[in-house]
């Protein structure tokens, strides 16, 4: 990597002392950041990069940018492929949000329905009844169920620090049928996991302490729903809106963005590192790896060595399906989830976040554990889903298009096992100097998680370009 401005009078900035503004564009201009992946995540880490004047240029093997962001054709309508809502309150993900002019919206509280099983009571947190006798839940857990809950009223309190996995916690407290029957569906659904994987403080934040202070965990739960967190937000023009506004940003700093370009391989140099692409070698003081996990294992398997472990993450598959929506049932739940053992974890009408769509369509989303079904058997399991959700059985000649498209699990960031892994992987990654890693399946499934993050590394990247590496930021 080339030499740092770090104020020593060897470089002859002027007085010998710190550099004038001139010295620091200059030595900026002379250092090439090279990020693999124009995801979200590549993006913005490029566009942070760039606006302090480094040189940049990105890469992507796709032939547009914006990842998995990309939008999806179908039946005539381009649609958004990601459900189009981000979680609120990390502050760099809104400030990026902010600065490049994107306007969200909140999302309204969708209705939730137990495929099967009927509408849950609107009260309850991923699953967690605050009564546990209310008629729905009653209706799901039965009586035997209804009094296991109770009984979480008069046993002593017990801290999640005992506890961290929520479904361990749940079945402590709530007993097997609340597990089983309301928080396996609702974790499945919301975060693509089962509750035993799930940091019970990381999905529901307070919970511990709401749980020490009330002594029961309905109480918590009551007591986290009379402050309920910020409602989800969704971008008022899409997903697309947010890489076309990342793209112009990055023409206008003059960042090369190089799509149909697979980087190959990454190597080592006495000063920063070569990117190998199909046609050329290019030079970086510092390299972003911006891409998937899958991708990623590749490109760092020469440098880190056995990365195997470290990028293993859970996916699913995501099929959009457009139906006719001709006697289609109106006023059903936006949400459907499933019982424990389906491989089905959710079926979400997002028709109304489509106003392109119309009247007579109606566009659903369903979310199952990857599986290597080709397109047509998983379009068919899909369909057969949906059926609580319409109103009806979707026969195929009510389909009118399909996609697929596969992502990492939204869990990904909030599993008990994900801290060490994240942390594992960030040490590995540091022992390397100029080389830094990116993206959902490190950062979380979230794209605020994801902007966020690649914040927060752009920052160290350039400051380890212009000033010398400082001791860790404290990445989350
Ligand atoms: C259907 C769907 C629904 C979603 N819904 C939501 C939602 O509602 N809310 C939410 O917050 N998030 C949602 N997400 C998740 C979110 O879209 C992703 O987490 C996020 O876009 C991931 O961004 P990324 O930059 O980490 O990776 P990606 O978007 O996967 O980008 C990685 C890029 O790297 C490129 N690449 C890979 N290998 C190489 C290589 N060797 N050389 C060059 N380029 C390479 C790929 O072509 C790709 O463009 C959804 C995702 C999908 C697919």
């Amino acid at each position: 990597m080339g030499a740092p401005l770090t104020g020593s009078s060897d470089h002859g900035w002027k007085d010998g002392g710190m550099p004038d503004s001139e010295d620091v564009v200059t030595h900026a201009r002379e250092r090439r950041v090279v990020v693999i992946g124009a995801g979200v995540a590549g993006l913005v880490a490029a566009w942070e990069c760039a606006r302090v004047g480094l040189t940049v240029t990105v890469l992507d093997a796709a032939d547009r940018s914006g990842g998995s962001l990309a939008p999806v054709e179908i039946d005539g309508l381009t649609l958004d492929a990601a459900h189009i809502d981000i979680a609120p309150g990390d502050p760099e993900a809104e400030a990026v949000l902010h600065l490049l002019g994107c306007d969200t919206v909140s999302v309204p509280d969708a209705r939730i329905a137990l495929a099967g099983g009927g509408p849950l009571p609107g009260d309850e947190l991923l699953g967690i009844p605050v009564n546990p006798w209310a008629p729905e839940v009653r209706r799901i857990i039965g009586w035997s169920g209804t009094w296991r809950a109770y009984l979480d009223r008069l046993r002593p309190p017990l801290t999640i620090g005992r506890e961290p996995r929520l479904g361990a916690l749940v079945r402590t407290r709530l007993g097997e049928r609340v597990a089983d029957r309301l928080v396996t569906p609702l974790a499945a659904a919301r975060w693509e996991t089962t509750p035993d994987d799930l940091d019970a403080d990381a999905v529901l934040p307070g919970i511990s302490t709401a749980l020490t202070r009330t002594g029961s965990l309905t109480g918590a739960v009551s007591q986290l729903q009379a402050h309920p967190e910020p409602a989800r937000r969704a971008l008022r023009s899409g997903f697309a809106s947010l890489v076309a506004a990342l793209d112009t940003h990055l023409r206008d700093l003059s960042v090369e963005v190089h799509t149909g370009r697979e980087a190959t391989g990454i190597t080592a140099r006495d000063e920063g590192w070569r990117v190998t692409t199909d046609d050329a070698d290019i030079h970086a003081d510092a390299v972003i790896i911006a891409t998937g996990a899958a991708d990623a294992g590749r490109l760092l398997e020469p440098v880190l060595g056995d990365v195997e472990a470290l990028v293993a993450v859970d996916e699913v598959d995501v099929v959009t399906l457009v139906v006719d929506a001709t006697d289609v049932a109106q006023g059903g739940p936006d949400v459907l989830v499933f019982p424990r053992g389906s491989e089905v974890y959710s079926a979400t009408d997002v028709t109304a976040r489509s106003p392109q769509v119309g009247p007579a369509r109606r566009v659903i989303r369903v979310v199952l554990a990857a599986s290597e079904r080709d397109d047509a058997a998983l379009a068919a399991v899909a369909a057969a889903s949906v059926t609580d959700l319409v109103g009806a059985s979707l026969t195929s000649s009510r389909v009118r298009g399909v996609a697929r498209s596969r992502r990492v699990a939204a869990g990904t960031g909030r599993r008990v096992a994900d801290s060490a892994r994240r942390e594992a992987t960030r040490a590995m990654i540091d022992a390397h100097e100029g080389l830094d890693i990116v993206g959902g399946w490190l950062a979380g499934g979230d794209v605020a998680d994801e902007i966020g993050d690649a914040v927060r590394t752009a920052e160290r990247v350039r400051h380890g370009l212009l000033w010398g590496r400082e001791p860790d930021l404290g990445t989350p």
